[in-house]
Parts: structure tokens; sequence; C-alpha cells
């Protein structure tokens, strides 16, 4: 007779299989392994104890829900941290869903509204720089806003949903582009320096796969569609290629990322020029930047202006 498979800690029967940790885990157990092995990753990568306030930036996709969800369930302070894009139904769609389990954890929700808080839609700017990277001006004005909000609320540092997927596939960029200045300085913990809030990610080494079942299991709503205006064709032949590796070698996108971290990141830090990029305050906001005058921000808004008036 087959013998059943069990969970590793109880006699119920599994919802989830940890292949390279080979784990059979019933939902209750998956749920506090999960929070569990974050903890454990914000303590050996001293990303902030009980007494820090974190900023987290929630989106609604499932990667950053989960974030607020076991942050909140270790007990640590948290404020979750919604910039509202203005994209279309996205948007609108995204907001209820961080309002909703918001509601659900009992946490407040801190709402920044780029229309409302900079005079223009990321639109309107990308159609005023007449740029058709649509997603790199968003990047650009979503770091900006993070670092404003946290200044604003005092917080000690400030936490992103990003999961091995995401940190696998941008090393993997970094190198086969040689990035010797991103590989110097991606990671899961960015110091806080001249200026710039800590940023972390105590996330980094759960697949995404396992984050989605994280928050099915916990019952929370979360935004399944991307935003429309992501195209990234390169990226989904990254993901095809690391998901292919991970698939046949279970395991390997974290040995391949935590052994970066300790053999050859630091190499990278040495080859950086320390003396690379001098950074000021902008003159207008007082956000530092490594621009002759004004900050990257406050010029798309100047250009912005300027191209309304006339
Ligand atoms: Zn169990
Ligand atoms: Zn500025």
């Amino acid at each position: 007779m087959a013998k059943l498979i069990r969970c590793k800690f109880c006699k119920n029967f599994p919802y989830i299989f940890l292949k390279e940790y080979r784990l059979y885990l019933c939902k209750e157990h998956f749920i506090s392994w999960i929070e569990n092995y974050v903890y454990e990753a914000i303590k050996e990568y001293k990303m902030f104890s009980h007494k820090d306030k974190i900023l987290v930036c929630v989106s609604g996709g499932k990667d950053s829900i989960a974030l607020v969800s076991i942050l909140n369930s270790l007990g640590y302070k948290i404020y979750p941290f919604f910039i509202d894009l203005g994209i279309k139904n996205f948007s609108k769609t995204s907001l209820k869903v961080v309002y909703k389990v918001c509601q659900i954890l009992n946490l407040p929700l801190y709402i920044y509204d780029i229309k409302g808080c900079l005079s223009y839609s990321i639109k309107e700017i990308s159609k005023a720089l007449k740029r058709s990277e649509f997603c790199s001006i968003c990047g650009t004005l979503k770091r900006y806003i993070m670092e404003i909000a946290a200044r604003y609320f005092k917080v000690d540092v400030i936490a992103t949903g990003h999961n091995l997927n995401d940190e696998t596939e941008n090393l993997f960029l970094n190198v086969l582009n040689w990035k010797i200045t991103y590989l110097a300085r991606q990671g899961p913990v960015l110091k806080e320096e001249k200026g710039f809030k800590k940023k972390v990610k105590p996330l980094f080494k759960l697949r995404e796969k396992y984050l989605y079942f994280y928050v099915k299991a916990k019952n929370l709503p979360f935004v399944e569609e991307k935003c429309p205006y992501s195209k990234g064709a390169t990226r989904y032949i990254y993901r095809k290629v690391l998901n292919f590796l991970e698939e046949n070698m279970p395991g390997c996108l974290l040995r391949f990322y935590l052994e970066f971290l300790r053999k050859a990141k630091p190499i990278f830090e040495k080859a950086l020029d320390q003396e690379s990029q001098k950074l000021h305050p902008c003159p207008k906001c007082f956000y530092p930047t490594s621009r002759k005058d004004k900050c990257l921000v406050c010029s798309y808004l100047e250009k912005t202006q300027k191209r309304f008036k006339n």
C-alpha cells in the first residue's frame, strides 16, 4: 500500500511541497514556516529590529501583500504606503485591494497620489518629455516619492517586496551586461547613505511561487493583472531561462544569489571608485542628487510645466 504523505510537523495532508528544502507542509505550518524564514533573513542581514519604523511600499501585487502580512504577523512597526500612479483602471483596482488588505489586517494605509502632489500625472510628464519609456520615468518618480514619504513619516527604513526571482533576474541581467556599478550595489540591504534612507528586501530569499501560495493560504486579495504599460519582453526571456534552471536544479537560484553576495559582490564594491558619485542636495527639493543643478524629478517637473504653459 502506498504511504500517505503528511505534513512534516503534523498529521495533516500537505498543502505544498517545497522542492529545494524537501519539505511537505500543511497550510498552517507553511504559513508559519514562511514567516519564520523571513524573520531569520531579517535578523541575519540586520535589516531592522522591532524598535524601527518601517515604510512598506504596497503596490497590491502578491509580493507586497505578502510582505505587509508577514511583517504584521511578526509584530513589526509598519507603515503601509501606496503610491497612486493614476494609471487607468489598474491604479483604482490596486488601491481597492490594498485598502481591503489593510482593513483585514487592521492597519492604517498611507496614500500618495502622484497627480495630486506633483500637479502632473506620469502620462503628462512622459508626454512633455517626449519620451516613450514610461516605465523608467515611473520608476524614478516612485523612488523619489518613497524617499520623500520616508522622511515625512520619519521612518528608519524602507521595505519593498522584491522576491528571489526579481533579484536573480536583475543579477543575471547585470552579469550578462557586466554592469559593475549595479553589481556593486545589488543586494538585500542598501545602507543609509548621503541622505538616502536605508532600503531592504525581506523577501529576497523566497521564490515568487511560494509568495503566491502564502497569500492564497492567508486568504488575502491581491492584484493579478500587470500594469498595462509594462512590456519587458527581454525580462520574460530571463524569467523563462531562470525558471528552467530552477525546475531542473532545485535551489540553484538561491545558491546563485547567496554566493554572489558572499564571493563576488565584495570584489565589485572594491572595484567601484568610491569617489565616482558625489551627491549634494537638490536646491529645490533637497533630494540628494549627482546632477550639477536640480535633481532629475525637479527637472522633469520644470520641463512639464513649461510644456503645459505653451
Ligand atoms: Zn502541519
Ligand atoms: Zn529636486
